[in-house]
């Protein structure tokens, strides 16, 4: 992507350009994730909104002027949509391996200290279903989005390396049995919330 695709009309052009580098190196380390080449596609615009962060459609995300690391999340978006996971029920899995991947690029480039997003993915991945859901605050959110990243993040012992291991894993596991795989594979429902 050119820079001139990227947030234009950011009132702030110091923070855009930092942006703009957090970008470049989270986009890089989505494309190892895409497996060979001819799956992968770079994101072709990341426009300025109002409203929250998301991804809008293939190769285009939208960001807010406050937009905080869900750039990170709205990133994978597009490697996840592109993968032999978006069909069946897997495809509801998007959200959990978005985060999972937003945690891992937090942990590795942004300096300290931690967010309190991180922080929260993080102490939620030490924690039971039951103890999420008794302190929780938004029961869908947290059933859809953060919970089920903590799985994630929680089989990839909070490691990169691992959490990439992992993704080709569950993708051979996906082509080997020819079925869906990840709610048994991490014994949680995503369709209904609950674990299995
Ligand atoms: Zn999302």
């Amino acid at each position: 992507m050119d820079y001139t695709n990227f947030l234009a009309g950011y009132p702030n052009e110091a923070r855009r350009a930092g942006l703009w580098k957090y970008f470049l190196a989270v986009e890089h380390e989505a494309k190892m994730f895409a497996g060979t080449e001819k799956n992968w596609k770079p994101i072709n615009s990341v426009v300025l909104g109002q409203g929250i962060p998301i991804y809008v459609s293939t190769g285009r995300i939208r960001l807010n002027a406050n937009t905080d690391w869900a750039m990170f999340h709205e990133i994978f978006h597009d490697t996840f949509g592109r993968s032999p996971f978006n069909s069946g029920t897997d495809k509801a899995w998007a959200e959990a391996f978005c985060d999972a991947f937003r945690y891992m690029m937090e942990k590795k480039y942004l300096p300290d200290p931690r967010t309190k997003w991180f922080a929260k993915v993080d102490h939620f991945a030490d924690e039971t279903y039951e103890q999420v859901m008794a302190k929780s605050g938004d029961k869908h959110f947290d059933q859809t989005y953060v919970y089920p990243a903590s799985l994630i993040v929680r089989k990839a012992n909070r490691d990169l390396a691992q959490f990439r291991v992992l993704w080709f894993e569950l993708e051979r596991l996906r082509e080997t049995k020819g079925t869906d795989v990840l709610n048994a594979y991490f014994g949680y429902n995503m369709q209904n919330g609950r674990p299995l």
